[in-house]
């Protein structure tokens, strides 16, 4: 039976394994630390491929693309896993605060349209129609009814677990210091441990994945982008829909959780939540939702993005053979994970995929 090996077990790292052991292959998944223990449980869990990408192109078609496979993604995981990812079709309201938001937001809308896209551009009436929660200081909103969202937390778990009971040989506290290459080809990885081989090896190592020793040239560096989220609860829930705007994000849980988020820090390996950060969060969460005042603070935490330099992950086989990237999916990771780990298997099963992954290449 062919062998590969997984870097990481953060949801790129499982959902990969978990694809490679349904296409009947053999998986050893290392993590140095725990399933789930970087960016993935810190996300927001929104899958924004509407309201999170700015531009047409190969990433945003590769984020409709994820999106569309999304909601049998998750109930495929709960019959796994028998745990529960928070798949919720919220929609997301996309809230522009002042005049020149205003403009932005219908420039999207008109992109996203004559694209085929479900766009609602609102005015403040319509938009606090759908949302009452919202301020009545904004000037409109677009609603995006195909952005929903996951529970990152349930759906790291979730991914972690299938791999499990799918066979996968998992292995936590096996750090990876290195790839091994002979010849153009992969042969294996090293670790504290020792050197384990395969030909088959798939890097899904987050904001760390570049750090190996041992890889090849590639189009771009893996570099941590830290985002700080706060939680809050409101008991009874007072909202709905994912409330994104120029400057940040709310997002409500069914249960009465909000996450409200974050920050872009180019600031090292350093996960610290910080004043600054809570203050501007704060700020622009009760502008956008100022029922949320009183919300109670359950917890704070920060994570870092797997960022990239020219806005793409790197997706496919590099130039030494049988050698994976699926990493650098920075801002839109959850969302990416079941079109990321669709293609791995594909490659590594099949030496090729009908998703167009050209403009990706490692
Ligand atoms: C605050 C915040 C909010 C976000 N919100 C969203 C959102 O709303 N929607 C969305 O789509 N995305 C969001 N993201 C982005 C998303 O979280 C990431 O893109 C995604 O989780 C990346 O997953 P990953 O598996 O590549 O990385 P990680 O989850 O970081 O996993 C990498 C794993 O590899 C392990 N590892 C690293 N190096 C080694 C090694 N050498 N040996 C062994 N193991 C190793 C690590 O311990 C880790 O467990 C958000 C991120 C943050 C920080």
């Amino acid at each position: 039976m062919e062998h590969v090996i997984v870097i990481g077990a953060g949801v790129m790292g499982c959902a990969c394994a978990m694809r490679l052991l349904q296409a009947g292959l053999k998986v050893t998944l290392l993590e140095r630390s725990l399933p789930g223990a970087e960016s993935s449980a810190a996300a927001a869990g929104i899958l924004g491929a509407q309201s999170e990408v700015s531009d047409a192109g190969p990433f945003f078609e590769l984020c409709l693309e994820s999106r569309s496979r999304f909601r049998e993604f998750a109930k495929e995981l709960e019959e796994i896993s028998d745990i529960h990812v928070g798949y919720e079709d919220s929609g997301v309201l996309e809230v522009a605060l002042d005049p020149a938001e205003g403009r932005l937001a219908v420039g999207r809308a008109e992109w996203m349209l004559d694209r085929g896209l479900n766009v609602d551009v609102l005015d403040r009436e319509e938009a606090r129609k759908i949302e009452p929660a919202l301020t009545e200081q904004m000037v409109g909103a677009n609603f995006y009814p195909d952005d929903h969202q996951v529970d990152s937390v349930g759906l790291a778990r979730a991914l972690a677990a299938s791999a499990a009971r799918l066979g996968a040989d998992f292995r936590t506290g096996a750090r990876v210091s290195g790839v091994s290459v002979e010849n153009g080809q992969v042969t294996g990885v090293i670790t504290e441990q020792g050197v384990l081989n395969s030909d088959r090896v798939v890097v899904a190592g987050g904001a760390w994945s570049t750090r190996l020793t041992g890889l090849p040239p590639l189009r771009t560096s893996i570099r941590p982008m830290a985002g700080q989220i706060i939680q809050v609860e409101t008991r009874p829930p007072i909202f709905r829909h994912v409330v994104y705007g120029y400057s940040g994000y709310v997002v409500p849980r069914a249960d009465g959780r909000v996450l409200m988020g974050s920050t872009l820090e180019d600031r090292g390996f350093d996960k610290a939540v910080t004043t600054a950060g809570l203050n501007r969060i704060t700020g622009m969460a009760l502008r956008m939702v100022p029922g949320l005042e009183n919300a109670r603070l359950m917890d704070t935490w920060s994570g870092l993005r797997p960022a990239n330099e020219d806005g793409f992950p790197l997706l496919g086989e590099a130039s030494v053979q049988g050698l994976y990237f699926a990493t650098g999916h920075y801002r839109n990771g959850i969302l990416l994970t079941t079109i990321t780990a669709d293609v791995i298997r594909d490659l590594v099963v099949h030496g090729k995929t009908e998703v167009d992954v050209e403009a990706f290449k490692p």
